[in-house]
């Protein structure tokens, strides 16, 4: 260090130009607009591509859609998919007896909902869930159909604003 920069140096520490310098920051964020939100009560949009929650979703009918064709298993990565089916007896129609995604092992790529035919498995917009007890984390039918059957409307809609993409 030469005489001019240990005299700049000296003039710099002791005029707290660091501290200057921070807190000129600080005062220009401090009047700008605020962009922090108040989670959970306030939300920030969420992409109709975001990949939540899963859901089995039925046709207007009641009838579910899920054929069992088992392509979803066959595709996901992490093996998170496991489903067993037999034809239904009341008309023949292949149907699963079993299906459960472990949410342990899903890594939410998504290829299971491209996959599917009948668009059936669907990742949904939900991000808020949580789990408290051993073997929670195994999603089944029954509980992907209660989701598929109570965010309907927000499923359908979201798909159809994706429409473009898929
Ligand atoms: S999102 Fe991916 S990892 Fe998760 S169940 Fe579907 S295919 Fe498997
Ligand atoms: S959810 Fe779709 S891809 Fe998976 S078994 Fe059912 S119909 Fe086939």
């Amino acid at each position: 260090m030469n005489l001019f920069e240990k005299i700049k140096h000296n003039v710099k520490s002791f005029l707290l130009w660091e501290l200057l310098v921070g807190m000129s920051l600080t005062g220009r964020y401090f009047f700008r607009k605020k962009i922090t939100i108040m989670y959970p009560e306030e939300k920030t949009p969420v992409s109709a591509r975001f990949r939540g929650l899963h859901a089995l979703r039925r046709y207007p009918s009641g009838e579910e859609r899920c054929i069992a064709c088992k392509l979803c298993e066959a595709v996901c990565p992490a093996l998170a998919i496991t489903i067993e089916a037999e034809p239904r007896k009341e008309d023949g129609s292949r149907r699963t007896t079993l299906y459960e995604i472990d949410l342990f092992k899903c890594i939410y790529c998504g290829f299971c909902e491209e996959s599917c035919p009948v668009d059936s498995i669907v990742e949904t917009n939900l991000s808020n869930y949580h789990f408290e007890h051993r073997g929670e984390n195994i999603m089944t039918k029954q509980k992907l159909l209660a989701i598929g059957d109570k965010y309907e409307e927000s499923i359908a809609r979201d798909r159809a604003n994706d429409a473009p993409f898929r």
